[in-house]
């Protein structure tokens, strides 16, 4: 079984999307308790590598092709170490489920949303290589068209996929990069 039930939503958007081939260099952000990690090395293959980091400790899987590390993301720390652990490599995937702790303020939860969701896109635009492609889970509001607006400049095209439509759920979406093509034009503003 999976550690996760978030594990379907990763074979659902796969599914839609098809984002892993055998061999692929995954980066998984935000990826405790490891659910996610345990679908990406099935999807993989034994010739494929998955990094995950997380705020949280993940206990060890058993798939020799998963790596963790301890960090919070949004620390230039973290990213030098998932820089080091891909030893110079670049990734075919970057996925993110990162999620602020709730506070139940609407707007407050989704700014948090949203600013992670940036940091996955910045961390993808870092890693992947060209073709790559990029998931982050963001929650609905008011700076999601701006932030999906944003990731398209890097990616032949983004879709808004949500894997849980069967349920009467959440404010949650994700939003799926196919094809990096370039990382955005610093303007310096
Ligand atoms: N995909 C995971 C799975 O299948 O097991 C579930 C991920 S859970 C919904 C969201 C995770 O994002 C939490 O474990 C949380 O610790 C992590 N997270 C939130 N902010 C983070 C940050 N700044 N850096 C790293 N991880 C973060």
């Amino acid at each position: 079984g999976y550690r996760a039930r978030s594990a379907y939503k990763l074979q659902q958007l796969d599914e839609t999307a098809n984002l892993f081939d055998d061999g692929d260099t995954v980066v998984d952000l935000g990826a405790a308790p490891g659910g996610w990690l345990q679908v990406a090395a099935e999807e993989v293959g034994p010739q494929g590598k998955v990094v995950g980091v997380d705020l949280q400790r993940i206990d060890d899987l058993d798939a020799h092709q998963v790596s963790t590390i301890p960090g919070d993301m949004t620390e230039e720390e973290t990213r030098d170490r998932l820089r080091r652990e891909l030893g110079g490599s670049e990734a075919d995937v970057v996925i993110s489920d990162m999620a602020p702790n709730m506070t139940g303020e609407y707007e407050l939860d989704h700014a948090r949303s949203v600013h992670l969701a940036r940091t996955a896109y910045e961390t993808a635009t870092e890693f992947l290589k060209p073709g790559g492609d990029f998931v982050a889970k963001v929650f609905q509001g008011k700076d999601l068209d701006d932030l999906e607006a944003d990731i398209e400049e890097s990616f032949q095209y983004v879709r808004r996929v949500d894997p849980d439509a069967s349920r009467d759920s959440s404010s949650e979406v994700y939003l799926v990069a196919k094809g990096f093509t370039t990382a955005p034009v610093a303007t310096g503003d």
